[in-house]
């Protein structure tokens, strides 16, 4: 394939902020970015040169957005399979709608990751109450189970922690069919976001370390304060899951590094993540700059980390209250997503904080890390 020429559209299906972020990427490379989005205000649509304003399973609105685009990615990957195969019928989709399908369901993505040969926390489809009793037995309490469809932030799960919240649970979280996973006593949570263009170039970036607040990232460490060897593994199952499915644009694979190190892959999402927002501000070419690369065909540079980073979420009304703060604090990096209404919960902007390269070693705690984030009230801390 040839590459994109600059000037070319690129639609991005999604409006929120990773579009916002891959649209800016996209300009500075010369491209217009094209989004579909059903508000005309969103994150996105505000730095893109047009949108399609509709649902993103409305059949019409997909079809009008494809044909304004030359090739098309996504932000948010929820379409439905009939929506898929409609923008397939018009133009390059990237990554492929079989990769979408195998994210969306964690029943085909937990085995094509087994089947790659990427550990994963042991799991079992479960279809009934009776199956459900059959997993435990076998898999033991505590244990996960989810929804296989449309969970994120922690919502469509349960913890069991006995036989009494079996039932409950089971007729709680829908749709069914739901997945038992074996419950992993994790040391800590990490990430790893990789991209592959058409011609098979790969670049991977440095694993990092996930910290989660109310089910939703709280803070981003990169490096992940780890065992060297753990992260390389890490690197190469991710590079083994692009190749193996044959990605066209950019995934994060979010793993779990267990109390006797070993790595388990939790999920993937085939698209820019927030867990890769630190790499606009720490590498020579971010995340969603890699991704526009990805999926316009050009060529891939190495994903290299000039700077250890720390990435602080800014959820909601509190932490948006601090906007004025993180403004007059040297050495933040202000990211807002121009978002009008900060509702509790959503993600509204991040303040990136750099270190020297190697900087940020394995036994700085948390509170060393956010040091140069804390505001004279210590309150971001
Ligand atoms: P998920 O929706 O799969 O990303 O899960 C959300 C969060 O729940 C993860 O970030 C973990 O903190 C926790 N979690 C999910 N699956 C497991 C598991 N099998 N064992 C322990 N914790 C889990």
């Amino acid at each position: 394939m040839k590459p994109l020429p600059p000037g070319s559209t690129i639609g991005i299906v999604g409006g929120g902020q990773l579009g916002r972020m891959s649209a800016m990427a996209a300009a500075r490379l010369g491209y217009r970015c094209h989004i579909l989005t059903d508000d005309a205000l969103s994150p996105a649509a505000q730095v893109a040169s047009s949108i399609t304003l509709g649902d993103y399973n409305d059949l019409a609105a997909l079809e009008e957005f494809s044909e304004r685009c030359d090739v098309i990615a996504f932000e948010f990957e929820n379409i439905d399979a009939e929506g898929l195969e409609l923008l397939r019928a018009h133009r390059p989709v990237r990554p492929s709608p079989e990769i979408l399908r195998i994210g969306q369901d964690r029943i085909a993505e937990k085995t094509f990751l087994n089947q790659t040969d990427i550990a994963t926390a042991p799991w079992r489809e479960v279809n009934s109450l009776a199956e459900l009793a059959a997993a435990v037995a076998e898999l033991g309490l505590p244990a996960v189970l989810k929804t296989t469809r449309l969970g994120y932030d922690g919502k469509g799960q349960a913890l069991l922690r006995g036989v009494d919240d079996l039932e409950s649970a089971f007729l709680d979280l829908s749709p069914k069919p739901l997945i038992l996973e074996g419950f992993i006593d994790f040391a800590c949570e990490i990430s790893v976001i990789v991209a592959r263009n058409p011609a098979g170039q790969i670049a991977v970036f440095d694993a990092v370390q996930n910290r989660h607040k109310d089910h939703i990232l709280d803070l981003t460490l990169a490096p992940a304060p780890i065992d060297p060897l753990i992260a390389v593994r890490a690197q190469t199952y991710a590079r083994n899951l692009a190749e193996a499915l044959g990605l066209e644009g950019l995934l994060a694979l979010e793993l779990f590094v267990d109390r006797d190190g070993q790595v388990l892959a939790n999920e993937m999402a085939p698209r820019p993540h927030n867990s890769g927002h630190w790499t606009i501000d720490a590498c020579i070419v971010s995340q969603f700059e890699m991704h526009i690369r990805a999926v316009a065909g050009l060529p891939l540079p190495p994903a290299t980390r000039h700077s250890d980073a720390v990435m602080k979420n800014l959820v909601g009304p509190e932490d948006l209250a601090l906007w004025p703060e993180i403004l007059a604090t040297p050495g933040l990096i202000p990211h807002h997503y121009g978002k009008a209404e900060a509702r509790p919960g959503r993600k509204m902007g991040h303040v990136t904080v750099l270190f020297p390269y190697g900087a940020l070693p394995g036994d700085f705690g948390i509170n060393d890390a956010l040091g140069a984030l804390a505001t004279t009230d210590g309150s971001l801390s």
